[in-house]
């Protein structure tokens, strides 16, 4: 499974963190919304300076799927968070 973590607040200018895992457990703990502790050195870092993070998308996949989803220029535009506060600020 590949996951989009939305950071709040963006730490060290990283808005998203784009992963994947294939372990079933925290691929569980994922899709209930879930933040599982994930042993990255962004993530760490970003948990011990009080960083909340988001499960705002997953999809069906492992490396290669989190590679193209990584390839295409900002996560911004996978975030359904980040477009919904997008879309409220075109209203104002
Ligand atoms: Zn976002």
């Amino acid at each position: 499974m590949v996951y989009l973590l939305h950071l709040e607040p963006a730490f060290k200018r990283a808005r998203h963190f784009v992963g994947a895992t294939s372990d079933p457990s925290t691929a569980l703990a994922l899709a209930r919304g879930d933040v599982p502790i994930i042993d990255a050195p962004l993530l760490v870092a970003a948990r011990d300076a009080g960083v909340q993070f988001t499960v705002e998308r997953t999809w069906v996949g492992g490396e290669r799927e989190r590679a193209r989803i990584r390839s295409q220029k900002g996560a911004a535009t996978f975030c359904p968070l980040c477009q919904r506060l997008n879309q409220a600020r075109r209203r104002k």
